[in-house]
């Protein structure tokens, strides 16, 4: 996963520069006349919580998309660690440490939860109907899924959860992988107040443990108690980026927020 001669996340004595996980340099995808990642070159920083924000449409699901393989972007690349991921199949991008959720919840919905939660490791869900389960992968969905906090529901099938519950297996799915970075696309939309704070809980949590987080989010507060390094997008690439406090006062903001 990680590489052997990597630094340890979180490491850089205060007043140096950030040490750089995921970044883009010219990253371009258009959709037939749209232009929705528009040259975007962004770095993140590695073993902090950083965030992507942005007006709807600014590009940034197409943003992940690219990053994670799901599209292959126009142009441009996209590195992790220091090694080129650009056009990488999204399984190998995985495999270098990268997870993600979905905007949508991407679940099974007639499968049980702790199904969905084997399934996120397997490429062919049908292979959960041939009961060969691996009794590790039974035990670390189990862990995982009281770390989510819906251990309880793990026979319940997946349509019958609350979509905060939702939100919570699908980022259990994440975590099945192990991935070292974690890309989520509005966690906390449409989720109610007290899931959102579970949510925000883990974020922490698995942060202090050193995974680093990328995480589009409408919900301003959220984002601002969060993270430690926002990057704001506009019609398809970053037009400010910072610290929360610097970046909430950037006139730059107001203006693609606002139009004014
Ligand atoms: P955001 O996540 O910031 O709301 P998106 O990346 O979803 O933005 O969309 C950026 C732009 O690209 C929008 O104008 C959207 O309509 C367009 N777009 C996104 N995905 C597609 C697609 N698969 N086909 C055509 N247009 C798309
Ligand atoms: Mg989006």
């Amino acid at each position: 996963m990680s590489q052997a001669t990597a630094p340890t996340p979180g490491t850089a004595p205060a007043g140096t520069s950030p040490e750089i996980g995921l970044s883009t340099d010219g990253l371009s995808k258009a959709f037939g006349g749209v232009q929705a990642v528009d040259g975007a070159s962004v770095a993140f920083h590695h073993g902090k919580v950083n965030a992507l924000i942005g007006p709807n449409g600014s590009g940034k699901t197409t943003f992940f998309n690219c990053v994670t393989g799901m599209i292959k972007p126009d142009a441009g690349s996209v590195s992790y660690r220091g090694s080129s991921i650009t056009r990488k199949a999204p399984h190998r991008i995985a495999r270098a440490g990268i997870g993600r959720s979905f905007q949508l919840c991407r679940i099974f919905p007639r499968m049980t939860v702790l199904e969905n939660m084997l399934a996120a490791v397997r490429p062919h869900p049908l292979h959960l109907l041939r009961s060969s389960h691996d009794r590790g992968d039974i035990e670390r969905a189990r862990e995982l899924l009281t770390r989510v906090g819906i251990e309880h529901l793990e026979r319940v099938e997946a349509r019958d959860l609350s979509y905060g519950q939702q939100k919570l297996l699908e980022l259990g799915g994440v975590l099945m992988a192990d991935p070292e970075t974690i890309m989520l696309d509005e966690p906390a939309g449409g989720v109610n107040p007290a899931l959102i704070d579970r949510i925000a809980g883990l974020v922490r949590s698995l942060n202090a443990e050193g995974r680093t987080f990328i995480v589009v989010e409408h919900n301003m507060d959220l984002v601002m108690s969060l993270s430690d390094h926002v990057v704001v997008f506009d019609r398809g690439r970053p037009i400010c980026e910072g610290p929360p406090s610097v970046v909430q006062n950037d006139p730059r903001v107001l203006e693609a927020y606002l139009g004014i």
